[in-house]
């Protein structure tokens, strides 16, 4: 059976959060995010990695900077034009693999608050 979702996304009122450090996106993602032409469009950090289903991940961010595609209203500039053409990563986060990912216990303040009761509640 599925597990139930502790997170919601569209409840959220800290969306930007989470993209403040970018994402690792599939190769070939990236390059049909490319094809939209949005300005500033850019990748960093090509690695290999077998996790990615063309065998290579790129950044969407330098370093610990924000994700280049972050507008100044803190909306994801991708999902603007097309949901479709947003990073599987993006989609699923704060999951991964069908379980809450290590990295969104500092990103996201909707999983740093519940880990923040259940620690409550084991003392
Ligand atoms: S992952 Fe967390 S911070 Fe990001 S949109 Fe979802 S609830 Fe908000
Ligand atoms: S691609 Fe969009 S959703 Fe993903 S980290 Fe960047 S701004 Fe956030």
């Amino acid at each position: 059976m599925k597990k139930k979702k502790e997170v919601i996304c569209e409840n959220c009122k800290t969306q930007s959060q989470c993209c403040r450090l970018g994402a690792w996106i599939d190769l070939e993602e990236a390059k049909n995010i490319l094809s939209l032409g949005i300005k500033g469009a850019d990748f960093f950090h090509l690695e290999k990695d077998e996790n990615f289903p063309s065998g290579y991940k790129v950044g969407t961010s330098y370093e610990d900077e924000p994700c280049v595609f972050m507008t100044r209203g803190g909306l994801c500039a991708i999902h603007k034009i097309s949901y479709d053409f947003k990073p599987v990563t993006c989609k699923e986060f704060p999951y991964e693999d069908g379980e809450l990912a290590p990295i969104a216990r500092y990103l996201c303040e909707e999983v740093k608050a519940k880990h923040k009761k259940k620690r409550k509640r084991a003392r």
